[in-house]
């Protein structure tokens, strides 16, 4: 299946480690907030990154678009290595590759009504003339549920979910292939995430569009994925097509992970299996497989050896020494 279909966006051995100074500006050591990933994202489809806070799945977005440089690795866009191109080139792609923030109150200027903040986008990226930026701006405000007369109103008008709408018509605009979701309805009230998931399913059908959708909440990242990386500390340690990865989860911190999902039926029962001790420091991670210091079935092996990805069927990845 994954030799007939071209990925729109490989990322391969991707790293990020940020480095840690001392009070002379002297190295002293590195936190490795993204070691090792590689996932495949597919035209017209979601890849979902999950894992708790603090385990490399945002900095694996902003890297992937180049927002921070990238330690090792390659991020294919098209067959093109984002991470080689000279900054004129990278400033081209770039309009292919747009963002959708947690927060996108945060990066709206609260003097620049929502309009013009739209406009901008399209300017930035050389798009249109004035009359027909402003057209597509107020096209794109009905497009993602708002109205016309939105065009004129200042960010604090707005609800958060309003917002969340504001920030993927504002992606939206720049006519993007690949749209980075960090956390979109993380912030957002349970009844308006859903919206908010649908609407990104609807406009995804619409304008072709393949996500990488970043959450630490399983069940939202399900409603939306066609497949799903597991992070654990800066590593993807298991990513498969979602009925796979919810059928039949392979490695342990992913049963862990599921275990904590409510079940659709009320009555149906499952074992909550609970992890102990907390998630190592990415400064100092622990030797041999990344998980060894919290996981139920840990042998000797686990130890020492750091455990391979392998394919274990077909599209599901598992990087554990006792599975494959
Ligand atoms: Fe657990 Fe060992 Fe598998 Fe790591 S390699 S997840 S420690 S069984």
């Amino acid at each position: 299946m994954s030799e007939q279909r071209k990925p729109i966006l490989e990322v391969k051995g991707l790293k990020k480690f940020f480095p840690v100074k001392d009070s002379l500006g002297r190295t002293t050591g590195q936190v490795k907030a993204v070691n090792d990933v590689s996932f495949k994202l597919y035209e017209g489809e979601t890849f979902g990154l999950v894992g708790e806070s603090g385990c490399g799945k945002s900095t694996t977005g902003r890297t992937v678009l180049r927002l921070i440089d990238p330690t090792e690795g390659t991020a294919e866009f098209k067959g093109q290595n984002i991470f080689d191109l000279s900054n004129k080139d990278l400033r081209k792609v770039r309009k292919d590759l747009q963002m959708v923030f947690q927060d996108p109150y945060s990066s709206l200027n609260p003097r620049i009504r929502i309009g013009n903040a739209l406009e901008e986008t399209m300017l930035i990226h050389g798009l249109g003339n004035k009359q027909s930026r402003t057209k597509i701006a107020m096209e794109m405000l009905k497009k993602v549920g708002l109205l016309e007369d939105h065009y004129y109103r200042f960010p604090h008008e707005f609800s958060g979910g309003q917002r969340q709408r504001i920030g993927i018509a504002r992606a939206l605009v720049a006519n993007p292939q690949v749209i980075v979701c960090d956390e979109p309805v993380s912030a957002l009230d349970v009844s308006v995430q859903s919206q908010i998931i649908n609407l990104l399913r609807q406009l995804q059908k619409e304008f072709k569009l393949s996500y990488l959708f970043i959450a630490h909440d399983l069940s939202v990242v399900r409603h939306i994925s066609d497949r799903i990386g597991v992070m654990y500390l800066g590593n993807m340690v298991e990513d498969a097509p979602t009925e796979s990865l919810f059928a039949a989860p392979l490695h342990p911190y992913t049963k862990a992970l599921l275990s904590a999902v409510p079940l659709p039926n009320p009555n149906a029962k499952k074992e909550r299996i609970v992890l102990k001790g907390d998630i190592p420091s990415p400064l100092n991670p622990p030797s041999g497989c990344i998980f060894h210091t919290r996981c139920p079935y840990v042998t000797e092996i686990c130890r020492t050896a750091v455990p391979v990805r392998k394919e274990v069927a077909p599209e599901h990845f598992v990087a554990c020494h006792l599975v494959g």
